[in-house]
């Protein structure tokens, strides 16, 4: 079985926006509560308890405790599986030993199976932007509206999540389990395409297609910035730090949707023309190995270059296509025509000449060609000529309402 999420924007009153928080400060305490719970328990009998054993102390915590009952019984319990899943990883080496959560760390609760209703199902907007609206009931929270902007399959569904983001918004998240896809047979010759991410073009695809940086991601970039600086000018913890604090992260979120639209479309524009889809295997050690430029290029992309790749990749297997992971070492200094590594490229050459033989090439695209060939495909040996990605349908939408995209912004620096 695969799980799969569906993600829907949630609008409250203010009063259950407040009983939500106040819940989410709760589990957090009761997380805590577990957790030092168990700490006792290993230091006077050296054992770990069960996920029974804590679902039960869970429980028990919050029969004996009043504080604890404005929790619904069945998400108190999961935050007891919440704790045990973070100990599991822990133990198989995973991640980092639990820790005391802080407030604004614990963001969600979860309501495994019972304590959730829809109703009042509504169709809202007109033409292409018909949607739906439905009414969810929270058990001990209140009531939310949702917009269920794309079909949710409403029987398979096996929990709901309410998440408060830290701009404020709320979403509830479905989780569906659905069965997963057969991989393709490639018995005919496969189409394959090596991708290489960067920077000036988000992505370079080895027919020779590349993915500007749009603009409207751009100047969110920029204006993180701008937010960044004036929160660092405001008193710490005062009334106007906590509202930059929040208009950051209404910008982060604003850029991350950017960047996972923007390359949700390139997965599903992809995964249309080709069977294969070679990607960078980004790992530490490679990293390490590539030293300044790729760091450089690393911080920039920092945590959402995993997600990118997670993205495409899952519109790929989502069709039963194949994804290679290639290790990433040097793959933007390597000739791909004879396989010489260039040592002397320096970030700033955008052009890629051998000095072997003489292969001349835009740089990115002379990655993007090694890495099918790393993976044992041979693309086409002289490539067409490198030509952008007609806009992706609605990036045109997705800017900020009215006059903020007209503005001239000031050009975007890397770095
Ligand atoms: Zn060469």
């Amino acid at each position: 079985m695969r799980v799969r999420a569906y993600r829907f924007r949630a609008y409250s009153s203010k009063t259950t926006a407040r009983v939500l928080e106040t819940q989410l400060e709760v589990a957090c305490k009761l997380y805590n509560t577990l957790l030092h719970a168990e700490q006792e328990e290993y230091e006077r009998n050296k054992h770990s308890m069960s996920r029974n054993d804590l679902r039960q102390l869970a429980l028990d915590t919050r029969r004996q405790n009043p504080e604890f009952q404005v929790l619904y019984a069945q998400v108190a319990q999961q935050v007891a599986d919440r704790f045990y899943e973070a100990r599991q990883r822990f133990f198989d080496g995973l991640g980092n030993k639990p820790k005391v959560k802080k407030p604004y760390q614990y963001l969600s609760l979860v309501y495994p199976q019972h304590g959730w209703k829809l109703s009042n199902w509504r169709e809202v907007g007109r033409g292409k932007n018909k949607k739906r609206r439905a009414r969810l009931r929270l058990s001990k929270i209140g009531f939310f509206t949702l917009i269920i902007h794309r079909d949710l399959p409403l029987e398979q569904v096996s929990q709901v999540c309410v998440k408060l983001y830290p701009s404020g918004r709320i979403y509830v998240i479905f989780t569906v389990e659905e069965p997963e896809t057969q991989e393709q047979t490639l018995d005919e010759p496969a189409k394959v395409v090596g991708v290489d991410l960067g920077i000036e073009k988000l992505a370079t695809l080895s027919d020779g297609r590349y993915l500007e940086n749009p603009k409207p991601l751009e100047r969110s970039l920029e204006r993180v910035k701008t937010i960044q600086r004036a929160l660092s000018r405001k008193k710490f913890l005062s009334g106007n730090w906590f509202k930059s604090k929040r208009r950051l992260a209404k910008e982060y979120e604003h850029v991350k949707n950017l960047r996972r639209d923007l390359f949700f479309k390139l997965g599903v524009l992809l995964a249309k023309d080709y069977d294969v889809l070679v990607l960078e295997d980004l790992d530490v050690q490679g990293l390490i190995q590539k030293g300044v430029t790729r760091t450089r290029r690393m911080r920039l992309y920092d945590s959402s270059f995993l997600e990118i790749r997670a993205l495409l990749e899952w519109e790929f297997r989502k069709r039963g296509k194949l994804v290679f992971p290639v290790p990433a070492y040097n793959t933007s200094r390597e000739c791909f025509f004879c396989g010489r590594v260039n040592k002397d490229l320096t970030l700033a050459d955008r052009v890629f000449v051998c000095p072997e033989c003489g292969w001349t090439v835009d740089r990115d695209l002379n990655a993007s060609l090694v890495l099918p060939k790393r993976a044992g495909w041979v693309p086409p040996a002289v490539p067409v000529e490198l030509r952008p990605i007609p806009p992706l349908p609605t990036l045109g939408l997705v800017g900020r309402q009215g006059g903020a995209l007209k503005q001239e912004a000031p050009p975007f620096r890397a770095g």
